[in-house]
């Protein structure tokens, strides 16, 4: 594709994995296409994922958690970072005169790297690595505050529902990402001025595709005249659309198992077909103990198969805050060595289930024949993944937009059955049981399994040759090689 040749994109991803994955199968099918692709690795934990023929330079670029936890907050870091990637497209219009820098793709939160783009008078494209109908909130997020409904300030207000969002169906405040609720969170003013920024950019690519979300799409796009609107989405890597079976997947370049030889994959070779739930809370949330001993008792009450990915809370103290009560965290320092689930559990469930430590493959999971549910925190990432492979979802959030993803979950595209939650957040073994039975073995499991397949063959559409994501990317490359 000689036009696409000419074409020089800068992609800077912002260093978590649910960012960074997608970010860079993105950055993966440009470069297939033929597009010149210059890509940020700032998380040195992947830097040998992206593939030689793609430049790779690394602005440094620092995951906000790691800087909450320091109390250092991420916006002082914003100056020296806005500074070397000036730096860095300085070099590389100077030396790459063929085809110099066309324009910028970041992600959702650096806003900071708009003012960068002016600087070289180059567009900027936002990444948005979660669904339009969140997209359409984040930019509605100003407005809110003028509004008055943000920062939160009056608790009984907590179920108060905004009706006034292009697009999107009456939301509650409290579903909205906790640090823009909260004007003494640190990452507050982080957030307002992200969506201002966002607001400046020339479009945004989203990682969803029309068929998903047709109203919130055709709705913003009238409502927002200045910003081009393209769903791109499901990114994830060709094989995943197309393998039937547990086909060795690259997920964000760490490649797994090629020989299906990961353990938890050779025990899921011995279930019987659409049997095992798998439970996993993304690569940042870690339940509390607790709460982990509650979703174990649950699943040992449903009676069903499962596949559990269980980290410590370590991490959760590390990278989520949010999740922990500063009394789960004084526990944690003090049992660090205590066993993460009940005493018996395995002994109970043994033969019918398998716990993974920390981290699994999960996309060789979702395409395993044997997958029969996905008890999910509802990430974006983890949500495309599961509606890619029709594996009907528990949905379980936890932070973040997550709580926003269940929401567009269970009730707009009737993808999930949403675990309750008690007011505080905590979820019962009780309802554990239930939930995996009612997915499983229910004639509601039934009707959302065949919701999710019916997503499935729209997303495999729409990525196909043609298909609508398809042509908003080649559309995207387009514009910019006619410039
Ligand atoms: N992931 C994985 N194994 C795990 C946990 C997560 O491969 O044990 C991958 C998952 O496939 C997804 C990403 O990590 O691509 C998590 O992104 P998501 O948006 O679902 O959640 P986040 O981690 O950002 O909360």
């Amino acid at each position: 594709n000689f036009t696409a040749a000419l074409l020089h994109v800068i992609i800077l991803p912002y260093p978590a994995r649910g960012h960074s994955i997608p970010l860079l199968h993105f950055a993966k099918h440009l470069h297939s296409l033929g597009v010149t692709v210059t890509y940020d690795q700032s998380n040195r934990n992947r830097s040998k994922s992206s593939g030689r023929s793609i430049r790779v330079v690394q602005l440094g670029v620092p995951p906000v958690q790691t800087k909450a936890v320091k109390n250092l907050p991420y916006v002082r870091e914003v100056d020296t970072l806005v500074e070397a990637t000036e730096e860095m497209m300085e070099k590389l219009f100077a030396e790459n005169q063929a085809a110099p820098p066309a324009c910028l793709v970041s992600d959702m939160i650096l806003g900071w790297t708009q003012p960068v783009a002016n600087k070289f008078n180059i567009p900027r494209w936002v990444l948005f690595a979660s669904p339009c109908r969140n997209l359409a909130t984040f930019l509605h997020i100003p407005e809110l505050v003028i509004q008055g409904h943000l920062p939160l300030i009056d608790p009984s207000k907590d179920n108060f529902l905004v009706h006034d969002i292009p697009g999107v169906p009456p939301t509650r405040i409290i579903d909205l990402p906790s640090p823009i609720m909260d004007h003494t969170h640190y990452e507050y003013d982080f957030y307002l001025r992200n969506s201002a920024q966002m607001h400046e950019a020339t479009g945004v690519l989203i990682n969803t595709f029309y068929e998903l979300e047709p109203h919130s799409i055709d709705v913003l796009r009238k409502t927002d005249h200045l910003l081009y609107i393209l769903p791109v989405g499901p990114m994830l890597p060709p094989i995943y659309f197309m393998s039937s079976t547990a086909a060795a997947v690259s997920n964000g370049g760490a490649t797994q198992n090629k020989n299906n030889d990961h353990p938890c994959l050779q025990w899921m070779e011995k279930q019987p077909p659409a049997s095992v739930v798998f439970v996993s809370f993304g690569s940042v949330a870690a339940l509390s103990i607790p709460q982990l001993h509650d979703l174990a008792m649950g699943l040992q009450e449903s009676g069903q198969r499962f596949l559990l990915v269980v980290r410590r809370p370590a991490a959760a103290a590390a990278s989520s805050g949010e999740t922990m009560t500063e009394e789960d965290k004084d526990q944690l320092t003090r049992r660090v060595l205590e066993p993460l689930l009940p005493p018996e559990f395995t002994a109970h469930t043994e033969g019918r289930g398998f716990v993974q430590q920390d981290w699994a493959p999960q996309l060789s999971v979702l395409c395993h024949p044997a997958i029969g549910g996905f008890l999910t925190h509802c990430g974006w990432n983890s949500t495309l993944e599961s509606i890619c492979r029709g594996v009907p979802m528990l949905a379980w959030p936890i932070q973040a937009e997550q709580h926003m993803n269940c929401r567009f979950l269970v009730d707009d595209v009737k993808a999930a059955i949403e675990v309750q939650q008690s007011s505080d957040r905590r979820v019962t073994k009780a309802e554990v049981a239930r939930a995996v039975k009612s997915l499983m073995t229910e004639d509601t499991g039934r009707v959302i399994r065949e919701n999710v397949e019916k997503l499935r063959d729209l997303a495999l559409k729409a990525v196909a040759k043609g298909g609508s994501s398809d042509k908003k990317v080649e559309e995207w490359i387009c514009r910019h090689c006619n410039k």
